[in-house]
């Protein structure tokens, strides 16, 4: 490579750092309002403790069994265990946490959408980022995280 071309690079390369950055910031951003896609009514409580040991558990066993993998953020897994768990207190289902839905109820009928939906079962796409490919740049090393983790999570929520 010509020398003259280094400053671009080494331009381009901190400029795609910053891009991965920024859109780590979103993705926080996205998956700690994803409540607000809910009606506000139902933003004033949180889900009970039998669904959320149930999708706690549900998930580790889940990306353990697909080899997939939770967040390098644990707030970004926590926030969305929650949601699968409010869902599943409100509607009797895990309808996905991450989606605007104009009729809840008919949507977890489809089933499409209920947890783990069609994209994650036929191509391990989790747009909650809850279950992450290794080969994902936000993927961590866990498939597990604690109850305490998730609870402490909810908690800025409430
Ligand atoms: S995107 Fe699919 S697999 Fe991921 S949390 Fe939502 S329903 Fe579950």
């Amino acid at each position: 490579m010509h020398p003259s071309l280094l400053p671009l690079l080494s331009l381009l390369l901190i400029k795609s750092c910053e891009v991965a950055q920024c859109l780590y910031d979103r993705m926080q951003i996205l998956a700690f309002n994803h409540l607000n896609f809910m009606n506000p009514a139902e933003n004033e409580k949180l889900s009970s403790e039998k669904s959320l040991e149930a999708m706690w558990q549900f998930s580790q066993t889940y990306a353990k069994r697909t080899g997939t993998y939770f967040c390098a953020e644990p707030s970004v897994t926590a926030v969305v265990i929650e949601g699968l768990a409010k869902n599943k207190d409100d509607l009797g289902a895990p309808l996905c946490p991450c989606r605007h839905y104009e009729d809840k109820k008919a949507e977890v009928h489809a089933t499409f959408w209920n947890c783990p939906c069609v994209p994650m079962r036929e191509r391990k796409e989790c747009h909650c980022m809850l279950f992450l490919t290794p080969d994902n740049e936000f993927a961590g090393d866990k498939q597990e995280i604690s109850l305490e983790e998730i609870k402490s999570a909810r908690e800025n929520m409430a």
